[in-house]
């Protein structure tokens, strides 16, 4: 049985001191939560502060990117060793690194590969855009992303893949939950391609995109559904919690 796991991306907001006393108003509703993995991913700078606040709670930290370099002449970039052992899981591809900041699908495969390397577990965002939805390209999309993403590398044990069509994120426009059902199917089904029904039995695959407390409930009870990669809601700690625990009641 997949665990669901619900993360937080907090994109880039929070100060350091936000960012702690953000974390110690959701931790104690959160760590109630059984049966369900939880985890916040904050800005870099914040890593090591709320860091020593989860300390023995059964709540992970994660970072929101890596450069696929161990170290050298890359002012300003962050490096997988740099990340092991402050935080377990890594956001990779997230759509809008992918946009802003030329994430390609080649870069994301370096990344996957540099973080592994490293210890990090990936949480991989793919999805499409709005006019490939439209043009009726998601599984074409979807597919040649994860694909690439993969290329080169054995199956990941501990493996998280974020399905975030990019037309959802922050725009309060969610997919719907048969849609999200259906595209994680055929995520699932490739992993399966890719590597064998029991990597596909064991990846985590979460849907990502406007989800709030008032509409998880429609994602978790979706067979294909894991879980949730969470932007804006996860800044408000009576709303992830809200997710957290109708995930736990759902599952
Ligand atoms: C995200 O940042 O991955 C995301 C899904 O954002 P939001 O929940 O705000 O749409």
């Amino acid at each position: 049985m997949r665990v669901p796991f619900i993360a937080g991306n907090w994109k880039m907001n929070t100060t350091v001191g936000e960012a702690v006393s953000l974390v110690r108003e959701m931790l104690p509703g959160l760590d109630t939560v059984k049966n369900v993995e939880k985890a916040v991913c904050p800005p870099y700078v914040s890593l090591s502060a709320v860091k020593e606040v989860l300390e023995g709670t059964s709540v992970k930290l994660g970072a929101q990117n890596l450069y696929f370099m161990e170290k050298g002449a890359y002012t300003g970039e962050i490096s997988p060793p740099m990340l092991a052992g402050l935080c377990e899981y890594v956001i990779i591809g997230h759509s809008e690194r992918r946009k802003y900041f030329n994430d390609t699908d080649e870069t994301v495969n370096k990344k996957i590969q540099a973080a592994l390397g490293a210890g990090l577990k990936p949480i991989l965002c793919i999805g499409e855009r709005l006019e490939e939805n439209e043009a009726g390209k998601t599984g074409e999309v979807v597919t040649g992303q994860l694909k690439s993403a993969l290329e080169g590398i054995p199956y990941p044990v501990g493996f998280v893949i974020a399905y975030e069509p990019v037309w959802a994120i922050g725009t309060g426009k969610p997919a719907t939950g048969e849609q999200a059902n259906d595209t994680i199917g055929l995520i699932r089904r490739t992993v399966s391609e890719l590597y064998s029904g029991e990597a596909a039995d064991d990846v985590r695959i979460l849907y990502g995109g406007s989800v709030t407390a008032a509409n998880t409930a429609e994602f978790m009870s979706r067979s294909e559904v894991d879980g949730a990669l969470v932007g804006g809601a996860s800044l408000k700690p009576d709303e992830f919690l809200s997710i957290v625990t109708q995930t736990a009641e759902i599952r």
